[in-house]
């Protein structure tokens, strides 16, 4: 006998009535959620931008995502994306990216950069308060990002000093997410002048993202880059975060992760992070390059490549464009370290990059999706559930203590804001390369910022901001 209406709704239960008036259901996915270790097939439940229910059975709603065969997981959280432009917005969104925050660098003043990206963002966005722009700000140094002029080649002076704390302090207060150092881009600054800033820290009880003042494994390098901020931490009770402990280590990844582990164990608050890339990018009349880094960080003129046009360095080109400035990509490392890195437990996978009119580093476009199809699928050094561990809840994590809204982010279940990602886990991969890195990746299906679809069947919708700031609540 055929279903008749009456009868067909006389067999729902009261429950799956009651969840009809839902937004949006993404239907019959593999639901994976690390915070709660949920690896099963489920329908997500969605309504006014929080997740409301999780239920084995497919979910009536006003628009549904049918899930089969797919991934559904939190949105990937990036502690470090110096891409804060709509372009960049939107190489993220198609990476799976629900959150991009510049921690690393940071900006000064916070409340303008804020401001500037309200009601226009595709994604989440943030900033910490920058060490690096308040010290140029406090010594003049007009450059262009990074400094290259007085905050990159001397001392602050005492007035600067304490200027430059002012200057943090204020970006605390007005929302930035932490505060955020660049020591290898100003060398000048004493040890004094970083202690005094993870002293702010500690009373804004804000963590650290620093990158640290030496690299590579020869001395000075990773090892008292390391010992520097993990002093700073323990005497003055800080958390520290160290950003691209890959590119930091070179080619000594496993003693820079001893020592951070050597940290943690005796009760640092230190958290770290990596990008799987061989390369790193960074501009090329910064600091990074001052005489002796051939040997330090173990890398030649010819492991430079100009972003702009492709071409390798030599001793010559090389002089010849750090005078002029340029962006340019370092290889650097070798494979075996960023498996390393990838499989450590407790790494924070975060991006470090950026796209300006189609140039830059693959990374800013396809970081997310190349730990899902390289590292998961292809090499298999780490399982899904660690890779998505790694790329969201263990980031949204590192920041509610002092973002509050995060304990609701990096996470699917009942009361968590509907930031989410459907992908295939059989197609997922990067197709950014270094040649060219404006492509955006394949395989992430659907993307919901709170609630919102951003990226509908591999295609970027059109004219939603559903992207909010990312601001700490603390009091300095
Ligand atoms: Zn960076």
């Amino acid at each position: 006998m055929p279903l008749n209406r009456r009868r067909f709704i006389a067999a729902l239960s009261p429950a799956v009535l009651a969840q009809s008036n839902l937004d949006t259901a993404i239907n019959d996915g593999r639901v994976i959620d690390p915070a709660s270790g949920l690896d099963a097939i489920r329908s997500v439940g969605i309504a006014n931008g929080v997740v409301t229910t999780l239920s084995a059975k497919p979910l009536r709603a006003k628009r549904i995502i049918d899930a089969r065969n797919q991934v559904v997981c939190p949105g990937f959280i990036d502690l470090h994306s110096h891409g804060q432009s709509d372009e960049n917005y939107r190489y993220k969104a198609r990476d799976g990216v629900t959150t991009a925050l510049e921690l690393e660098i940071g900006v000064s003043p916070v409340k303008q950069w804020v401001e500037a990206r309200r009601g226009k963002a595709l994604i989440h966005y943030g900033a910490s308060a920058g060490h690096v722009p308040a010290r140029m700000a406090a010594t003049n140094d007009t450059s262009d990002w990074l400094p290259a002029g007085p905050a990159a080649t001397r001392a602050a002076t005492d007035p600067e000093q304490i200027r430059t704390l002012e200057l943090i302090r204020e970006g605390l207060r007005e929302g930035g997410a932490g505060i955020g150092m660049g020591i290898a881009y100003t060398p000048f600054a004493s040890r004094a002048e970083i202690l005094d800033v993870f002293k702010v820290a500690a009373q804004a009880k804000v963590p650290v993202f620093v990158h640290m003042r030496g690299a590579g494994r020869k001395d000075p390098g990773v090892v008292d880059a390391l010992q520097e901020v993990i002093t700073d931490a323990a005497v003055t009770g800080a958390a520290v975060h160290v950003v691209h402990l890959n590119s930091s280590s070179g080619q000594a990844f496993e003693l820079g992760l001893s020592i951070v582990r050597g940290a943690k164990a005796r009760g640092v608050d230190i958290s770290y992070e990596a990008y799987p890339y061989i390369a790193g990018m960074t501009r090329l009349e910064s600091a990074i390059f001052n005489p002796g880094f051939r040997e330090h960080l173990d890398m030649d003129y010819k492991d430079i490549m100009l972003v702009e046009t492709g071409e390798r360095l030599n001793e010559e080109t090389f002089k010849k464009y750090r005078k002029e400035g340029a962006t340019v990509i370092t290889f650097s490392m070798r494979d075996q370290d960023i498996d390393q890195a990838m499989a450590a437990p407790d790494v924070i996978v975060a991006s470090d990059g950026w796209i300006d009119k189609g140039k830059g580093h693959p990374r800013a476009a396809g970081s997310y999706a190349r730990v899902l199809a390289l590292y998961v699928r292809e090499r298999k050094v780490l399982s899904l559930m660690d890779a998505i561990r790694k790329m969201s809840y263990l980031p949204a994590a590192r920041l509610e203590k002092f973002v509050p809204e995060m304990r609701r982010r990096g996470r699917i279940s009942a009361g968590a804001f509907a930031d989410i990602v459907v992908f295939d886990p059989a197609r997922v991969r990067d197709k950014a390369t270094y040649q060219n890195p404006a492509q955006y990746s394949e395989g992430i299906t659907h993307v919901l910022v709170n609630g919102t679809a951003v990226v509908e069947n591999e295609k970027l919708v059109e004219g939603v901001f559903p992207g909010q700031p990312v601001l700490s609540k603390v009091t300095v």
